[in-house]
Order: C-alpha cells, then sequence, then structure tokens
C-alpha cells in the first residue's frame, strides 16, 4: 500500500493548490479526484469557462453595439456561431486543466483518479477503474461544493438547468428566467444577454447581489436595467414548471400576488452546498455541520485531528482564491508554520460588464456595528481614460474610519474593477488610511484614477477632477 505524508481529496483550487505547497514544504503527496479532469468547480465548470463565455459574448456585443461608434464598418451582418464559441470556451477549459496535470508532475505529486472514502482516519479507499487503499498520515479534504435546489423545483437540465448545463448550451434562449440575481445568474445571464436572450432574473431578496455594499447593486442594477434586462427584487419562487420547450417560474412578489414568468429556459442559481457525498466522514471521526458544511477550528483542522478541511467545503466565502489561501495555510501548518489568513480581506467579484469589485466591511456592515466613517466617491465618467474606452458607467467608493482615516471598505463597479481592486487589498493589508492612498501616483490615463480620486474624497473632500 502506498503510504503518504499527506492525501488531498478534490483538486479544485483548494485541493491542487495545498497539494503544490505540500510538495514544495517536502512532504510526499497524494492527490484524489473523482473526475477524470483535475482543477474542480472553478477550472472545468466553475471561474474559468464562465469567464471564457463572458469574455466571447463581450467582443460580439462590443461588436454589435460600439464598433461603428470606433469608426470600425463591418459589411454584412454579425453572427453568432454558437458551437465555436462553446468549442472555444471547452479548449480554454482542456488548456487549463491540463496546466494543472503538469502543476502535479512537476512536483512529483502522486494523482489518483476515483471517489475517495475515508475507510479510518489513515487511510482512503479509492474508487476508480480498480479499488485500491493508500495510507496517509494527514489529509486534506477539499472536495468543494454542488449547485443548491429549491426542494420543489425539478431540475431536468435540459431546460430547467444549473450553471453547469447554461455553460454548454446548443442555442441561445429566446428568454431565459434567473432564479437567483447573485454572482451565477447575472454572469451568465449577460452571456445570454449579450447573445440576444430576453434575460429576466427573479430574485427572493429586495436587490440583486444583496451581499455587497448596496451602492454596488443599485448602480449594476441600473445598468443591467438599461441594458433591457428585467429584474424582479422581492419576488419568492414557488413552483417551476416545465411544459414542453416552456418553462413556467410562479413567484410571489412583495403584496404577496403571484406573478408568473414564461421563458424557454431555467437557470436556478440559488447557490451552492458544500459537497460530501460518499467521503464517509464518519469512519474517520469528521464532524459535519447541519448545513452540511466539514467542521474546522481556526487552524481549518477538522474533529479529527490528522484531518483538515479547506475551500467551499467548510465555512465562509464560496471562492476560489479563498480556498487557495486556505491550501497554502494548511499546508504551511502542516509543516509546522504558523500561518495566518484575514478573512476581511478577501475580494469579492462579480464578472459582468462592467464589474464589481468590493473587499473590506460595506457601509451596511459598518453602520450595524456602530463604526463611525466617512465616505469618498468618484465616478468613473470623470476620468479620462473612461470617456476613451466610452466605460462610462460605476464608481469607486471608499469607507475610511471617521477618527483614524485607515480605509475599512473599498467598493467598486466600473470597467476591470475586477483587477483594481487588489491595489485596495494591498493597501487595507498594510492598514493605510484614505490619505496615504491619495498620496500615492496612480499613471495617467488609467481607471485607477478613480481609486485615488475616492481617497481624495474620503480624506478631506478634495477629488480634483469633480
Ligand atoms: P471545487 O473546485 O468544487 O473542487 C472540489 C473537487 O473535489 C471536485 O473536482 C470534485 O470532483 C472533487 N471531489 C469531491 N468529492 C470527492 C471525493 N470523495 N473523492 C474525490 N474527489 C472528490 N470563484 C471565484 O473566486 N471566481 C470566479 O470567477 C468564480 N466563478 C464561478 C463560476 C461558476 C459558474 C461557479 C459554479 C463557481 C464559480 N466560482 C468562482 C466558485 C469557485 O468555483 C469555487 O469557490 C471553487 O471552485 C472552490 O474550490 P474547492 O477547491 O473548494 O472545490
Ligand atoms: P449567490 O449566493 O451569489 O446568489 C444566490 C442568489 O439567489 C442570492 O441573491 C439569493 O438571495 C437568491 N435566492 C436564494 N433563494 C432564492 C429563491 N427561493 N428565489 C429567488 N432567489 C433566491 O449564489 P450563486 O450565484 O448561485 O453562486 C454560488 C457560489 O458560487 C457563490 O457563493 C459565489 O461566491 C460563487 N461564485 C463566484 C463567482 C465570482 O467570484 N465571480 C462567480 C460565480 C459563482
Amino acid at each position: 500500500m502506498n503510504s503518504y505524508d499527506v492525501a488531498i481529496i478534490g483538486s479544485g483550487p483548494g485541493g491542487y493548490v495545498a497539494a503544490i505547497r505540500c510538495a514544495q514544504l517536502g512532504m510526499k503527496t497524494a492527490i484524489i479526484e473523482k473526475y477524470s479532469t483535475l482543477g474542480g468547480t472553478c477550472l472545468n465548470v466553475g471561474c474559468i469557462p464562465s469567464k471564457a463565455l463572458l469574455d466571447s459574448s463581450h467582443h460580439y456585443e462590443d461588436a454589435v453595439k460600439h464598433f461603428e461608434e470606433h469608426g470600425i464598418d463591418i459589411p454584412g451582418d454579425i453572427k453568432v456561431n454558437l458551437e465555436k464559441m462553446i468549442g472555444r470556451k471547452q479548449s480554454v477549459v482542456d488548456q487549463t486543466t491540463g496546466g494543472i496535470d503538469f502543476l502535479m508532475k512537476k512536483n512529483k505529486i502522486d494523482v489518483y483518479h476515483g471517489l475517495g472514502s475515508f475507510k479510518d482516519a489513515t487511510h482512503i479507499k479509492i474508487a476508480g477503474d480498480k479499488a485500491i487503499e493508500i495510507e496517509a498520515k494527514n489529509t486534506i479534504i477539499a472536495t468543494g461544493s454542488k449547485p443548491s435546489n429549491l426542494p420543489f423545483i425539478k431540475l431536468d437540465k435540459e431546460r430547467v438547468i444549473t450553471s453547469t448545463e447554461a455553460l454548454k448550451l446548443t442555442e441561445i434562449p429566446k428568454h431565459l428566467i434567473v432564479i437567483g440575481g447573485g454572482v451565477i445568474g447575472l454572469e451568465l445571464g449577460q452571456v445570454y444577454k449579450r447573445l440576444g436572450a430576453e434575460v429576466t432574473v427573479v430574485e427572493y431578496m429586495d436587490r440583486i447581489i444583496p451581499t455587497m455594499d448596496a451602492g454596488l447593486s443599485k448602480e449594476l442594477n441600473k445598468v443591467l436595467k438599461k441594458a433591457k434586462f428585467s429584474i424582479n427584487a422581492s419576488h419568492k419562487v414557488k413552483a417551476v414548471e416545465r411544459k414542453g420547450k416552456e418553462v413556467i417560474v410562479k413567484a410571489d412578489n412583495k403584496k404577496g400576488e403571484e406573478v408568473v414568468f414564461k421563458g424557454d429556459y431555467c437557470l436556478v442559481s440559488v447557490g451552492r452546498r458544500p459537497y460530501t457525498d460518499g467521503l464517509n466522514t464518519e469512519a474517520a471521526g469528521v464532524k459535519v455541520t447541519e448545513r452540511g458544511q466539514i467542521e474546522v477550528n481556526e487552524h481549518l483542522q477538522t474533529s479529527a485531528s490528522n484531518i483538515y478541511a479547506i475551500g467551499d467545503v467548510v465555512k465562509g466565502a464560496m471562492l476560489a482564491h479563498k480556498a487557495e489561501e486556505e491550501g497554502v495555510f494548511v499546508a504551511e501548518t502542516l509543516a509546522g508554520q504558523k500561518p495566518h489568513i484575514d478573512y476581511n480581506l478577501i475580494p469579492g467579484v462579480v464578472y459582468t460588464w462592467p464589474e464589481v469589485a468590493a473587499v473590506g466591511k460595506t457601509e451596511e456592515q459598518l453602520k450595524e456595528a456602530g463604526v463611525e466613517y466617512k465616505t469618498g466617491s468618484f465616478p468613473m465618467r470623470a476620468l479620462g481614460r473612461s470617456r476613451a474606452s466610452m466605460d462610462l458607467d460605476g464608481f469607486v467608493k471608499i469607507l475610511a474610519d471617521k477618527k483614524t482615516d485607515e480605509i475599512l471598505g473599498v467598493h467598486m463597479i466600473g470597467a476591470r474593477a475586477a483587477d483594481m481592486i487588489a491595489e485596495a487589498v494591498v493597501a487595507m493589508e498594510y492598514r493605510a488610511s484614505a490619505e496615504d492612498v491619495s498620496r500615492m501616483s496612480h499613471a495617467h490615463p488609467t481607471f485607477t484614477e478613480a481609486i485615488k480620486e475616492a481617497a481624495l474624497a474620503a480624506t478631506d473632500d478634495r477629488a480634483l477632477h469633480i
């Protein structure tokens, strides 16, 4: 039987990064993945394919709507070749998952394909092409998550679908009904809206992206409405029915009245649930919470002292970069180091256009905690760079402590916000004040100048270009 210092179950961004870091630190490492490709949700059916389709559909929308005003004339009709678009997405996925195979080989990590399940706290059975068993001094559970559903919805995976199917449709929906105005619903809703579908979003809470700062939600709502999304907040979905090619969604609005939406596809994007099916956690003495998450302490250690858990299967944001940080954290803990993760500084991004990105506390959280704060905002449309590229929507908002000026939260919506948020993370990691950021030189003309201007506005209301 093969023996390892550490075995990792699941090869998503949590698992494969943990494996690399363990190997770098000199541990004999194995990784177990039930699917034939490595990379987990993120690389196969999550972050990477969704961004590939967002990029392709963005190009199409630019060609149809914006090329002309840039002085680019295209003779003839511009058409979408969905098969080719989905094919390109798949080749991006294949290249990326292939890259993980390479990294495993490079770091001398043994890869096992098959469902991993605990025999006891130090032995794992792997049900692959042939059943085998390995021994591991330590194990890291990184089994991720699966789409959640509402109890009354039957996902037929043809017309009533999750994100996984939405990434490989064979036709552009005429009318896509999206249940859940969170990250997946809006990103994939925007893909199909750009490609020509009518898109109706039905959201239970009183606003889309309800966990983000209300200002971001309001601005994104405005932009999506301008693009003719139908957004129905405060609607509680109560039934989804498929009749041939038609999908009928019934919901109750705020007043308790029934509202009926009819479309040809329905994307159910109401969150994801931690995934531990078949893992046989009990055999290893690993406790699972009522919500199905693996229970962990502040060291990400489970109730079995040699078993750790990371990523979507434990508490916290379900984000690839959070899973990666936790993978590194556990590897370094196993090597006797004292790593640290500041969960407050894990940024959140929605890759719609304009992009939405945030780090730190929202205004709602600061109010609730009774923290006295000041705000500085700057609209993207006041930037030369925004006018040059015609990306005028959005703003940057900085929240700083009223007395000390320390930055407590940065919330932005605009072109390239997903990349710009890194500046805010660095600033907050070093506990910068708004004035610190306002005194740093920002290249001109760039979108990042909005961060400097918002910092000036937060410092003492002295933005320069507004
Ligand atoms: P996963 O990536 O889910 O990987 C878990 C792996 O474990 C899977 O491969 C699974 O097959 C395997 N596994 C499970 N059980 C077993 C077992 N018993 N034996 C063997 N293998 C097993 N996050 C971002 O940060 N940015 C984004 O842009 C983004 N976009 C997304 C878009 C979509 C459409 C979706 C669905 C998600 C997106 N996410 C994004 C979320 C991101 O994919 C997850 O947070 C991330 O993949 C979690 O990583 P993980 O390693 O915890 O688990
Ligand atoms: P989400 O939590 O972002 O959004 C789910 C939405 O569904 C929420 O707004 C919620 O209020 C709503 N909802 C819940 N029950 C409902 C009901 N009965 N009727 C109507 N609306 C209802 O979840 P998601 O969009 O499914 O994404 C799942 C996870 O994947 C998220 O945790 C997210 O972090 C991750 N993800 C991240 C990215 C990214 O980082 N860009 C992209 C996609 C997914």
